[in-house]
């Protein structure tokens, strides 16, 4: 067998699956299109480029299944976590980094190590041999879609995944907004003060639900909104669902008080969260959208604290590209009719930056075990690799298969006591219980 890997993607997945594969003393190959070959999102050739919000989500690794990956990731040596970490920015009790420098270094590391060698084009077709991970992302270019498509014969669906606008601080008028992070939560001042708050008052709120009710949005195609993934919806198509849906979600008023107004309670508040180490800009969190850019402009300087906000990206809505992995891939995350390639990271039908990094994680290791002539299970169902890893290699409903964020449902049930005390004695049993096997999976690699 061909002692190298190759890996074609170098996004979360693809960086993470090479550092782990040459961690572990295998050499690579990484093919990636960018510079030369673009996407509507990625703006850099730089690998690991976070192409929308700048956050990771929890890092409470006790009671967040998001953060229980952080912590798998971190124990395992991963290259995403350690720059991460490297280049974190204040957030509350989420791990928000700066863009620009973490893909940055992650390119730096990559192109230091000696096992690794790059091949800077577009692979367009299946090989017949070697052994290959595809980690191209929601935005695998059109040959190779093709290509996976003539292989499997199953439709890769299409569906969208959402962009925040992001607004310059200078613009943003602070006699009216408030730093705060809601319930002040955070261990530093900085932590407890990691987003801007914009309050409304109901006229305005109401106001504001019209404006985005009456904007002009951008068409979608025909069968584009097949598929659509929950998660990441347009805030209009929330607000056309109810006109309180957004007062309960992004724009809900809990835990903050206005200290221009500490007596009057906002009837809901827009948040902003930095989106660079030099606090220069910010993103309006939750705040994806189709609206048209012309309309963006008029309705989101109706919130009060941007009457002048001048933004450096507006939003938008794009594609996902993904596999039915259920019916495709087996546990070793290898396509069943042609085993010698891989998939990983978001194609596989995760959801995320830190779920396709993850999922980069165990495919890198998986394949390095492989070409080193060893057999390595697929690591233990309890931990949170383990659970995304099920879920996507069949524990999901194949008909229904949509991406998939990490969370608990996806972990084998745990007794606890009931009640909300009972909630938080489960979520910290189930990651116990996963940290301890995901050490004795790692410790029986080394
Ligand atoms: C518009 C948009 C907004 C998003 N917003 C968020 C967000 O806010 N938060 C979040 O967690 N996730 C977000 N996502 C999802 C995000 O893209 C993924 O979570 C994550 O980047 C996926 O990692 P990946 O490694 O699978 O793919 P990517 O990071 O996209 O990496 C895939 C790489 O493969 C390369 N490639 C593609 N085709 C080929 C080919 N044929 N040959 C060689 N190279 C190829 C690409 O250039 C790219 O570098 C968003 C996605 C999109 C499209």
């Amino acid at each position: 067998m061909e002692k190298t890997l190759h890996i074609v993607g170098g996004g979360m997945a693809g960086s993470e699956a090479a550092w782990q594969a040459a961690e572990a003393g295998v050499p690579v190959i990484l093919h990636e299109m960018r510079p030369h070959v673009g996407t509507f999102a990625h703006h850099t050739g730089n690998y690991a480029e976070m192409v929308c919000s700048n956050s990771f989500r929890s890092d409470d690794d006790e009671q967040n299944a998001v953060g229980l990956l952080h912590w798998e990731m971190r124990a395992a040596g991963g290259l995403i976590m350690e720059m991460a970490d490297r280049h974190a920015l204040p957030a509350g009790g989420a791990l928000a980094v700066d863009r620009d420098a973490f893909s940055a270094s992650v390119t730096e590391k990559l192109r230091a190590h000696p096992l690794i060698s790059f091949e800077d084009r577009e692979i367009s077709q299946l090989p017949t041999d070697g052994t290959w991970i595809f980690a191209t992302g929601p935005l695998t270019s059109d040959a190779l879609a093709q290509a996976i498509l003539a292989e499997t014969g199953t439709e890769a669906l299409a569906f969208f995944d959402a962009i925040a606008p992001i607004v310059h601080f200078d613009t943003i008028d602070l006699s009216k907004a408030w730093f705060q992070s809601r319930y002040d939560k955070g261990d530093t001042e900085e932590q407890r003060k990691a987003y801007l708050n914009c309050p409304m008052d109901r006229d305005q709120y109401e106001a504001f639900i019209d404006a985005i009710l009456a904007a002009d949005k951008t068409e979608f195609r025909e069968g584009e909104t097949a598929g659509y993934f929950d998660g990441c919806l347009p805030i209009e198509v929330m607000a056309e669902r109810g006109r309180e849906t957004l007062r309960h979600g992004p724009m809900k008023p809990v835990g903050l008080t206005n200290p221009h107004n500490p007596e009057q309670k906002a009837y809901a508040v827009v948040q902003l969260r930095r989106d660079n180490a030099l606090g220069t800009l910010f993103n309006i969190v939750g705040f994806q959208t189709k609206m048209k850019y012309g309309a963006q402009t008029e309705v989101f300087r109706m919130i009060p604290g941007l009457e002048n906000a001048s933004f450096a990206r507006l939003g938008g809505i794009h594609r996902n590209t993904f596999l039915n992995s259920p019916t495709l891939l087996d546990d070793q995350m290898r396509l069943k009719s042609r085993p010698n390639l891989r998939f990983a990271g978001q194609i596989t039908g995760v959801e995320g930056y830190v779920e396709s990094a993850a999922m980069g994680l165990v495919a890198g290791r998986l394949a390095a075990a492989e070409i080193k002539g060893q057999t390595l299970p697929p690591p233990p169902r309890v931990t949170a690799m383990g659970a995304l890893l099920a879920h996507i290699s069949g524990d999901a409903e194949a008909k229904t298969f949509q991406p998939m964020n990490v969370n608990f449902g996806l972990f084998p049930p745990i007794e606890a006591k009931g009640g909300r005390r009972g909630r938080k004695d489960r979520y910290k049993a189930y990651t116990d219980r996963a940290k301890t096997e995901w050490q004795s999976w790692i410790a029986a690699q080394e």
